[in-house]
């Protein structure tokens, strides 16, 4: 049977819906680009965002992604979770910087939650302090085991590669990765506010195709991911590992299935822009009927444009 999406105009589904709970976070990494965040100290309650995701699960969403700032630091994480997960999706995974997850997984994983990307650069101390301006690495690795432990499958690592910092630990990471059963992704460096200036990208970036291309010589297997920008999983050595590119590419657009909300409550249509926002969370608050809420996501979806094409 063929599942039901909305279609944007460009015949692109609509399938996940990534939303940013807050902008706060308990580290400061160095390179953050403060993915979907805004300046605003807004935050929605998980009421609202269970209102949210119900007219998204309406519009044919299937998958939801709930990230920040640090998700794990809204104060009824564990009652938002339970709640968007009694609308019955497909998917609800979290990305997170792990700090919070042993004391969170299990409840989290009792109110419905999936599965969890984790984002560590690092298993090196120093490193780790470098990168994010803060000692917090073993209440990360002891997180991501807690999210094992608890079947939050599967667990993801993000490393976010970058030269002359961490690019030598892949193999480690990797280790780390198979001895848990957990599936590395290797982030190449994107630009970002923080990092914006050509020096920057100097120092660090670390361009990550001679990596994939020896990847792709010793793989067991190669799969390319449908709907995730033509990404490719390589198993390797009873391990997996995929390569995330950046994102500024025609390819990634031609394939983005993804819609944003913002952590003030706007729909964000395409990760790259914010110049077609569209207000969504003051039409909740109003208590707009879910007929007009439906029409609003539509708006949402039909402001996307493809910010690369070919
Ligand atoms: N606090 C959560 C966390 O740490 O996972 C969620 C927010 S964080 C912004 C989401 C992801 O974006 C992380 O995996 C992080 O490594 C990645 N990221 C942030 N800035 C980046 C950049 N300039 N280049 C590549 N990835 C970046």
């Amino acid at each position: 049977m063929l599942e039901e999406f909305t279609l944007d105009k460009y015949e692109r589904p609509i399938i996940s819906l990534r939303i940013t709970l807050t902008n706060r976070c308990n580290v400061n990494c160095l390179y953050c680009h403060h993915d979907g965040m805004v300046k605003s100290k807004d935050e929605m309650t998980s009421d609202e965002l269970y209102t949210i995701c119900k007219i998204a699960k309406k519009i044919g969403v299937k998958k939801i992604r709930l990230s920040g700032g640090e998700p794990l630091l809204k104060k009824d994480i564990v009652e938002t979770v339970e709640k968007i997960a009694s609308l019955d999706f497909k998917d609800i995974s979290m990305t997170t910087n792990g700090i919070l997850l042993g004391k969170y997984a299990k409840s989290l994983k009792d109110a419905g939650l999936d599965r969890v990307n984790v984002s560590l650069d690092t298993l090196n101390r120093k490193t780790y302090e470098f990168i994010t301006r803060k000692d917090y690495l073993e209440d990360a690795k002891n997180g991501i085991l807690k999210a094992v432990e608890v079947g939050l499958y599967p667990v993801k690592i993000n490393m976010v590669i970058m030269k002359d910092v961490n690019q030598d630990e892949i193999d480690d990471m990797f280790e780390f990765c198979k001895e848990n059963d957990i599936v590395l992704q290797l982030i190449e460096l994107i630009e970002s506010e923080n990092c914006d200036d050509d020096k920057f990208s100097a120092d660090y970036h670390y361009n990550l195709d001679e990596i994939e291309n020896e990847f792709a010589d010793i793989a067991d297997d190669i799969h390319e991911r449908e709907f995730m920008q033509g990404r490719k999983k390589y198993y390797i050595d009873g391990g997996e590992i995929e390569i995330v590119r950046p994102v500024d590419n025609s390819t990634f657009c031609a394939n983005c299935s993804r819609l944003r909300i913002t952590p003030d409550g706007k729909i964000k249509p395409c990760l790259l822009r914010n110049d077609n926002l569209v207000e969504l969370i003051s039409h909740v608050r109003n208590g707009e009927s879910e007929k007009r809420l439906e029409e609003i996501f539509i708006a949402g979806i039909n402001n996307r444009e493809p910010f690369n094409m070919e």
